[in-house]
């Protein structure tokens, strides 16, 4: 015999306010009834282990999408109800869940509860009409219970004649709601939250060939020494549905002093331009409640491909509390870790395969480091960069001694580490650092003129990075290379242009001069032209070789060629630098064909 009642909290102002704020959302009703299913399952499974129950061990979960009825089952071969459990945990407990989310939902500002969790079995209002509930508690004896409730104020209870132990819930479906009752729909769905659910789910059945849509022991649950390169793959491209194997991955294995298990794939960088962002998933229990959570997960890390799966996250919480949580913060703290160790590892054990693969990570790593100074303390002594002779070192064998603060005050500078930006446009100094057996390194991920700056910022008594066209009569001048005359001759006739002359003997004689940009100015430029702010002023200095013999033999000639050798140095040097503006590059052509007349005169 069926009877009323009436539910004691009044939902009538709830539903509406629960429909509208997980309107975007809604699908995850699927996943708080399944997730029930497979609790309902995990309780019996422990009452058989406690001899307190028996089972034939066929553990399921069956869902059923009925498009001509419009409804959803999902039933379960799990613990069941009695009659007094369907009205305490679901008549009462339930809605006032469904309270308690409400409040909770409204003190966060309404930024999102995390999982949505402890909204459970009332979700399955946002897409129904109305609620059955078919049910036979595992006691002996007891009797098959039937609820139904449109999930406003009254519901009705009553006895059923279903003789299997376990749950079914039928959904009746809104109209606008039909969707769900789809089998492609429904099937997306649980692929999306429930695919590493611990218990099999099948869904419409229809004979003994079916399969599971679910993996219910995903391999990131696995001890990692027990699983194989192959396995590691294959869960990535299924999980990611990306074709492209993994660089190389980190499997999570924790129990203490918090669980936490799961896998991090490094995936192949497509285009070094772009940073592509990844996808982590977060578990609680093999249950799926968000992609690329950034309060858990270390924002550098979301360029990863993972899933990560830790019970210990409070679920039922706003994402603002959550960014404040201490135990959030270890648990981030401690994936950063893991990372960095991963790293040094490879660095240490592997550093053939490290260096393959460094192309692929630089970006990560230096983003990382940049976003995360934890991060950076852990991993700075394995960024490598190559230098002129294409061989990677780590870039701290770059820096000097510590400049003490006394020395400093008294002008002393930190080591100058010197760096390419551009091996075709700065070809000229590459070579002339070679030859004076001078080193640098070779910077070619975007992210390096930012990265670089950042070294300087954590190491100001170390180093100072020039560019290998910034400094060059520092690094490669000789002593007593002076020359007054020539420095006037040069003046004389460059008295038109904007730049500084200076005379040094270089270490490469073939060279008659080299521009030289201060690395503050152009610094300075590069960085108004990057908030276009138009190029800013460049302090361009010509620093003449005076170990040059064409250089030197200018002294001796008649002021017309000193003039068309002047420029044409000058041209040579600025040309060397970047390429020469339309003008000049007329004039730069003009001379050529007029030095070759006078030479071809003779
Ligand atoms: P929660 O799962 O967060 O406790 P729910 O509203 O989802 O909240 O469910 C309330 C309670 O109803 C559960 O704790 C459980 O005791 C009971 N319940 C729900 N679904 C089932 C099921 N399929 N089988 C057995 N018990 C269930």
């Amino acid at each position: 015999m069926e009877r009323q009642g009436n539910i004691k909290i009044s939902s009538e102002n709830m539903m509406p306010i629960i429909k509208k704020w997980l309107y975007s959302e809604k699908d995850i009703f699927l996943r708080e009834i399944v997730a029930n299913a497979q609790d309902a399952i995990t309780k019996l499974k422990k009452l058989v282990s406690l001899g307190e129950a028996e089972t034939d061990g066929k553990y399921r979960v069956t869902v059923t999408a009925d498009e001509k009825e419009n409804t959803l089952t999902v039933e379960d071969n799990g613990i069941g109800m009695t009659e007094e459990e369907v009205e305490a945990y679901i008549t009462q407990i339930a809605f006032s869940g469904a309270a308690d989310f409400v409040e909770k939902y409204e003190k966060a500002g309404g930024d999102g509860i995390i999982g949505h969790f402890g909204l459970g079995f009332y979700s399955a209002y946002m897409v129904s009409d109305l609620v059955e509930i078919y049910t036979k508690s595992y006691r002996e004896g007891a009797k098959a219970v039937h609820w139904s409730s449109d999930g406003n104020s009254t519901y009705s209870i009553g006895d059923c004649d279903r003789t299997e132990r376990g749950t079914k819930i039928v959904m009746h479906l809104a109209k606008e709601e039909s969707e769900f009752a789809r089998e492609s729909t429904v099937r997306r769905l649980l692929g999306k939250y429930c695919s590493f659910m611990p218990y099999e789910i099948y869904l419409d059945p229809k004979g003994e060939d079916d399969k599971p849509v679910n993996t219910t022991e995903p391999l990131y649950t696995r001890q990692p020494k027990d699983c194989t390169e192959e396995e590691y793959k294959t869960f990535y491209r299924e999980t990611f549905s990306d074709y492209n194997e993994p660089l190389f991955w980190i499997h999570l294995n924790m129990e203490y002093p918090f669980r936490l298990k799961g896998i991090l794939y490094f995936p192949k960088v497509k285009k070094q331009v772009e940073l592509e962002r990844g996808q982590v998933k977060l578990y609680c229990n093999q249950v799926f409640i968000a992609d690329n959570i950034k309060e858990v997960i270390p924002e550098f890390l979301m360029l990863l491909n993972g899933v990560i799966d830790c019970p210990d996250i409070p679920l039922n919480v706003s994402r603002s509390f959550l960014q404040n949580d201490k135990e959030v913060q270890k648990i981030a703290k401690h994936i950063t870790k893991k990372v960095a160790d991963k790293l040094t590892e490879l660095f240490r054990n592997d550093r053939e395969r490290y260096e393959k693969c460094w192309q692929d990570l630089a970006t990560f790593v230096k983003f990382g480091c940049i976003k995360d100074d934890d991060f950076y303390n852990k991993v700075k002594d394995i960024i490598i960069y190559k230098n002129l002779a294409g061989e990677y070192r780590p870039v701290v064998s770059y820096f000097g001694e510590e400049v003490s603060e006394e020395d400093a005050k008294a002008g002393k500078e930190p080591k100058a580490a010197y760096y390419v930006s551009d091996e075709s446009k700065q070809a000229q100094y590459i070579s002339m650092f070679k030859e004076a057996g001078l080193d640098a390194i070779v910077c070619d991920t975007y992210i390096d003129p930012h990265f670089i700056s950042y070294l300087e910022y954590k190491n100001p008594t170390k180093v100072r990075f020039l560019r290998i066209d910034a400094d060059v009569d520092g690094a490669l001048k000789e002593a007593g290379g002076e020359d007054k005359e020539i420095e006037e001759i040069f003046q004389k006739h460059l008295g038109d242009e904007k730049v500084k002359i200076k005379t040094e003997k270089l270490k490469n004689a073939g060279v008659p001069a080299v521009v030289n940009v201060s690395e503050f100015m152009r610094r300075m430029s590069e960085m108004n032209s990057f908030y276009r702010m138009g190029e800013g002023p460049e302090d361009m200095t010509l620093v003449v070789n005076t170990a040059n013999p064409a250089v030197s033999a200018l002294k001796g000639v008649e002021e017309e060629a000193q003039a068309l050798a002047v420029k044409q140095i000058f041209y040579l040097a600025k040309m060397s630098y970047r390429p020469l503006p339309p003008a000049d590059a007329e004039a730069f052509a003009a001379a050529c064909v007029s030095l070759l007349e006078k030479y071809l005169k003779k």
